[in-house]
């Protein structure tokens, strides 16, 4: 969850909602609470006043690389599509490894030799600290 910064656009992370109660994980595979996740983003979109909205999703590869795999990808494609997601272009933050090294992937609008399509790009991070709001 997040917003959408200006020119040159970047998007923002300010919280992550976890897998929720009714998720099934095992290292192999992830299946996560589909209504959880729905109720939580509508209320973290509400409470914000609308400005804080789904961005995409992130998990993790304990064993493995930093690297999408083709079901990730092929995750971050059907975000995209997905109309009520309003997330056309889904970014997915990735941790890995023994020291949870985090990464970050947009599908991002380009021009193709077939028109107009989405591909699949590495963001830069950077960490903020969370503005001070005098209190
Ligand atoms: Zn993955």
């Amino acid at each position: 969850m997040g917003y959408w910064g200006t020119a040159p656009a970047e998007p923002v992370v300010t919280e992550m909602i976890g897998p929720g109660p009714g998720a099934a994980r095992t290292t192999e595979s992830f299946r996560p609470d589909h209504d959880y996740h729905l109720q939580e983003i509508s209320n973290r979109y509400h409470s914000s006043g609308n400005r804080i909205v789904y961005l995409g999703d992130w998990h993790t590869h304990p064993d493995g690389k930093p690297v999408l795999s083709t079901k990730d990808i092929k995750t971050l494609r059907r975000i995209a599509k997905y109309k009520p997601a309003r997330a056309p272009n889904p970014i997915m933050l990735l941790l890995t490894g023994e020291t949870w090294r985090l990464s970050a992937s947009v599908l991002w609008p380009v021009m193709t030799f077939w028109g107009r399509g989405l591909q699949l790009q590495s963001l830069k991070l950077r960490l903020f600290q969370e503005a001070s709001t005098g209190k």
